[in-house]
Order: C-alpha cells, then sequence, then structure tokens
C-alpha cells in the first residue's frame, strides 16, 4: 500500500466500557476529584439521575434540552455556581451531554459522561449551541469529557424508533470520516469497523455491540472535519428545528449519494462495512429496515422552506468530496423532503 502521510490528534479519555454505571461511577467522580457533582438529565430520565444523585450527594438539574438553548445553559450554570459544584455528570443522549459540555465550557470543570444515546458526543471536544440566530459549534480541550462510562443496559429502554434514528446518527459520522479532508488510516479503520458494528448490532438490539460502534464512531467525529451531511443536519436542526437524530437519518443516503461520484474509495469501506453493492442504497435500506423516518416531510418539515435551508447550507464554503452548488443542494434536499430512493 503507498502510505500517504498524515496528521493523527488523539483525544484523550478514560472509557470504562460495559459495566454496570452505578457501581463504578461513584469512585470514577472521586478520581476526577469531583466532591459536589452536579447531576445532569433531560426530563425523561430525571428518575436515573435521581439514583445516581442520591448515591453521589450532589445536586440534580433534568432540565438539558436539544440542541443546547443557551439561555437554558444560562440557567443552568447559575444552579451550578449557587451549589458551589466542581464538577459534573451528565447522563443521557447528546443533550444532556451537551448542557454540561457547555457548562465544561464556561467553568473549565471534569466531565463524567453516561451516555444512553449512540449520538457519540461523549467523545467529540465539540459543542454545538442554539440562540434566536441559529446554531453555532465550537471545539476547545475545555469540552472534551475526561472520563466516559459505557452500560449497555441503559440502552434497553430506547424507543425503538429513537435506537434505530440515533444508531444512523453515529453511522453518519463514520461516513463522513471516511471522505473527511484530514482523513487518515487510522479513522478510517474505526470509520468501518463502527458502520459494521452498527449495522449488524441495531436490527437485533444487541446493545453492547452497538455502543462500541458508537464509541467507534463518536471517536471519527471528535478526529476529523465533517462535510455537507453534518452541515444540513446542522442547518436543519439548528434553524428549523426538526429532531437531531431523525434528521441524520433521512438526510444521511442523499449525502452519501451526493458525495459518492468524488469518494470512490469511501463508498468502497461502507459498502464492504454493510455488505451492499451501493453505499447509498444500503444506508437507506438499512434506515428503512428499522423503521427510521425516510422523508423531512415526515419529521415536519415544511416544503416552503427548502429554498431557504438551501440559501443557508450553501452560505458559507467549507471542504466536501463533491464540489457544492446550491441547486446541487435543493435537489439533495427536495429527494430527503419527499423521501426518494437515493440515486447510485
Ligand atoms: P437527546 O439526547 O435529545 O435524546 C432524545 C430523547 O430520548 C430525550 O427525550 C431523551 O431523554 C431520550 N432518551 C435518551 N436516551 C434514552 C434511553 N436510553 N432510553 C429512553 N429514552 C432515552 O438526543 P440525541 O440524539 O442523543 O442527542 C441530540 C443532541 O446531541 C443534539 O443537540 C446534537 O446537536 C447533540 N450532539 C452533539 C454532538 C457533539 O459532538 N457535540 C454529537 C452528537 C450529537
Amino acid at each position: 500500500m503507498d502510505f500517504k502521510s498524515f496528521t493523527y490528534q488523539g483525544l484523550p479519555s478514560r472509557v470504562l466500557f460495559g459495566v454496570d454505571h452505578l457501581a463504578v461511577a461513584k469512585v470514577e467522580a472521586q478520581r476526577l476529584g469531583i466532591t459536589q457533582p452536579m447531576v445532569i438529565t433531560g426530563q425523561q430520565q430525571s428518575m436515573l439521575g435521581s439514583a445516581i444523585n442520591s448515591m453521589l450527594g450532589g445536586s440534580h438539574w433534568d432540565g438539558a434540552k436539544m440542541h443546547t438553548p443557551i439561555v437554558e445553559t444560562e440557567r443552568a450554570l447559575s444552579f451550578y455556581q449557587d451549589r458551589k459544584s466542581d464538577g459534573i455528570i451528565s447522563l443521557g443522549g447528546g443533550s444532556a451531554i451537551g448542557l454540561g459540555k457547555a457548562l465544561a465550557f464556561r467553568t473549565d470543570c471534569p466531565q463524567l459522561v453516561i451516555p444512553t444515546s449512540y449520538a457519540g458526543s461523549e467523545m467529540t471536544n465539540i459543542l454545538g449551541e442554539t440562540s434566536e440566530s441559529g446554531k453555532t459549534t465550537k471545539r476547545d480541550v475545555k469540552i472534551q469529557p475526561e472520563t466516559v462510562i459505557y452500560d449497555p443496559a441503559l440502552l434497553a429502554t430506547l424507543p425503538a424508533k429513537f435506537a434505530a434514528t440515533s444508531g444512523i446518527n453515529a453511522i453518519a459520522h463514520a461516513v463522513e470520516g471516511l471522505y473527511a479532508v484530514d482523513g487518515n488510516p487510522i479513522v478510517t479503520l474505526m470509520a468501518e469497523e463502527g458502520i459494521r458494528a452498527l449495522a449488524a448490532a441495531l436490527p437485533k438490539n444487541d446493545y453492547k455491540q452497538a455502543l462500541y460502534g458508537s464509541w467507534l464512531c463518536g471517536t471519527v467525529l471528535g478526529s476529523v472535519s465533517m462535510a455537507l451531511h453534518h452541515k444540513l443536519c446542522h442547518v436543519l436542526g439548528g434553524t428549523f428545528n426538526l429532531p437531531h437524530a431523525e434528521t441524520h437519518a433521512v438526510i444521511l443516503p442523499h449525502a452519501t449519494a451526493f458525495n459518492a461520484p468524488s469518494a470512490p474509495l469511501a463508498m468502497a469501506h461502507i459498502q464492504l462495512a454493510l455488505n451492499t453493492n451501493s453505499a447509498p442504497q444500503g444506508l437507506f435500506e438499512l434506515a428503512r429496515g428499522l423503521g427510521a423516518p425516510t422523508s423531512l416531510q415526515s419529521l415536519g418539515m415544511l416544503e416552503t422552506d427548502l429554498d431557504n435551508a438551501a440559501d443557508i447550507a450553501s452560505s458559507n464554503p467549507y471542504p466536501n468530496p463533491q464540489p457544492l452548488t446550491r441547486k446541487g443542494i435543493r435537489d439533495l434536499l427536495d429527494d430527503a423532503f419527499h423521501g426518494r430512493r437515493p440515486n447510485e
């Protein structure tokens, strides 16, 4: 093989995989020097947060919201300061983890993260936040969680539809990692293996294997730059308030079809991982087979907003394998809106 030179930037984190979170959380919090933890969950997972908080003796905030609205972060920050907290325990999907990261960015406190979805945020130094003017994203060393506990038992309560879309959200990180402008062979290994693990695990609800896949895919997201797919989902979620994982599930086959002509090697890795002859169609079939939504229309997007979405998504240039045009993006959105089967 002809190896090119490359840079691989590993992100430091301690991972405990396949363990009971209640059995290890206290000692892991102590290891990080946390004496007054603030446990963060969403409302739906409030009981799990209370359970861990009563064991750790800190305070509990169950107001995490999707897309990390800054106004909510400011309320949570006052709570953190009033209680003299000195560390975060986030338990939940990307929304709870996002709020924990937003507080860690503002206070530089340590984070212990217990993911309950496959979104992969726990493995990245990325924070997306929303205000009235849309969604902004930053990377910072303070955002990267120090310790992650992967407890597969927590995934068993995922509603089937969300398990499917969340798993495809993870796969999307790997797909874009395979053609990233700063991609490298280490990331490629993790990306192909992550797609393979998730595609095998999701149909049989094998939470342990799926979490392993999401860990790999999250690491890919944290290590290299994302392109058109993530940009579109960012616009659709941040400006049109579409749900995060569902939007990823709808867009992924279409963004992959768009990039396929300019990323043949990436397509070959996806095909190997999915055991299919066509990466976009393999991804479409996977989503459909899992019962994930396949159209933006079904997520409540208005057809009249597609032009605006295409304008925003094509306003700032960024690296993408296939050259980006406003028309190309608008056509992609039209296919995704109607849930058409993607072209090769
Ligand atoms: P989420 O965290 O909003 O969870 C969706 C719903 O599912 C919530 O009501 C939650 O309580 C519930 N839920 C989560 N896990 C559950 C479980 N095991 N059982 C039952 N219910 C459960 O959704 P998400 O898709 O995990 O995260 C989306 C957010 O994460 C978005 O804001 C997105 O921008 C962010 N994100 C950030 C990064 C990053 O690197 N910064 C990466 C991925 C996602």
